[in-house]
């Protein structure tokens, strides 16, 4: 199965009303639609949702949740629930982000039920994956990320409902990009569990790269064989670096 690159932004808690201009502007760079051969997607906060989702109109720019609830609705004061994500215009929602794991102690076993959640409300679910410094250099990488992996996969995982971000923490707002050779073993090691917990039908998934991606390292990255695109938090937020980074991909 031939695998569609994604390019993903992530915002993070950063955007007012006026912030809705970085994604006219990136739409306008790219006159008017995104490139056909790949995907382009912006999460948002939640609170821009629907706005950007009507601005997107028929450009073909994918929007996203950061986050969501595992439970549909309910006593959940400042949570949003998939659905609700899905009602607003969202395609994507993003589960396990390290900044939640590491903020709220999310773990596996939450980020599954916030990815089964999202599957039900018709989302594709982006589960993120990655390790820290420390257990890098305790040479326990592999091992973290590849647990990581077992325990946040939903039941009913697929190629077409799910996809993988491998975020080094280190690497997330630090500049510090992993070498070339670190993402290729790491990708490869997922794409190995994806196989293993789901055969072909979920080894087809896309796997991105998160962490410090940039227009002048996208393409070195986003070319590597089980690299399907990125996900992007600092370099997503001006629309004439977003765009520089779709425009280096249209040529892989
Ligand atoms: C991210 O937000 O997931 C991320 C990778 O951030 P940055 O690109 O800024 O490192």
């Amino acid at each position: 199965m031939e695998r569609r690159m994604l390019i993903a932004g992530n915002w993070k808690m950063n955007g007012l009303q006026s912030a809705r201009k970085e994604a006219a502007a990136l739409i306008a760079l790219q006159g008017g639609n995104m490139p056909g051969q790949f995907d382009v997607l912006i999460c948002p906060p939640a609170t821009l949702l629907a706005d950007m989702a009507r601005d997107a109109g028929s450009s073909g720019l994918y929007l996203g949740g950061q986050d969501c609830h595992s439970e549909d609705h309910g006593a959940h004061t400042g949570d949003i629930a998939a659905a609700m994500l899905k009602d607003a215009g969202a395609g994507y929602v993003i589960v396990g982000h390290s900044e939640r794991r590491t903020d709220y102690g999310e773990g596996d076993a939450q980020v599954k039920a916030k990815a089964e959640a999202a599957l039900v409300a018709g989302l594709i679910a982006i589960v993120c994956v990655g390790e820290t410094l420390a257990e890098r250099e305790a040479g326990q990488a592999f091992a973290v990320v590849g647990k990581q992996v077992e325990g946040s996969l939903p039941v009913g995982a697929s190629a077409k409902n799910c996809v993988l971000a491998y975020e080094p923490v280190w690497a997330i707002g630090t500049g510090k990009v992993a070498t070339l050779e670190d993402i290729a073993s790491m990708h490869a090691h997922i794409r190995g569990k994806l196989k293993t917990a789901g055969g072909a039908a979920l080894a087809a998934a896309r796997i991105l790269y998160g962490g410090s991606v940039k227009p002048s390292n996208a393409e070195q990255i986003f070319s590597m064989e089980d690299v399907d695109g990125g996900l992007i938090g600092g370099a997503s937020l001006q629309a004439t670096d977003f765009s520089a980074i779709i425009d280096v991909s249209k040529s892989l």
